[in-house]
């Protein structure tokens, strides 16, 4: 069996990734853009990394933070010169991890 999805953001890559570890269905993203990501990527301008939308992944929900936490997990930081070769990516958010580079 496969399942079409649409849309290669934060909500259809993880729909995909859940099905392929928990089913036997197969899925197929289909992605409007040349790159995945949806609002929450970075991408590139003429040199420069922007955010499109949030610059640190948050949920409320702490199943949820650990879903990504797993996949990319926190980069350790200990000063803000780490912090600009830090991947925004990395720079996730929650109550219950030290992730706060600023706070070293
Ligand atoms: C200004 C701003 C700031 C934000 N700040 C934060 C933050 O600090 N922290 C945080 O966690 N979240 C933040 N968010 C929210 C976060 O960006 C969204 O919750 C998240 O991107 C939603 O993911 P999504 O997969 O549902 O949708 P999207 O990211 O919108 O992805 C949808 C994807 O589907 C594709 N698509 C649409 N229609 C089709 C189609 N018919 N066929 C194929 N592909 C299609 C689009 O091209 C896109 O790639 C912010 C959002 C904005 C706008």
């Amino acid at each position: 069996m496969i399942a079409v999805i649409a849309g290669a953001g934060p909500a259809g890559l993880t729909a995909a990734l859940e099905l392929l570890r928990r089913s036997d269905v197969t899925p197929i993203v289909f992605e409007a853009d040349s790159l995945v990501g949806g609002i929450s990527k970075t991408v590139n301008h003429a040199g420069n990394r922007m955010d499109l939308g949030g610059h640190r992944f948050f949920s409320k929900s702490d199943w949820v933070m650990k879903w990504w936490q797993d996949i990319l997990p926190v980069a350790r930081s200990n000063s803000h010169r780490d912090m600009a070769t830090c991947e925004p990516s990395c720079c996730m958010r929650s109550k219950d991890v030290n992730s706060n580079p600023l706070a070293a």
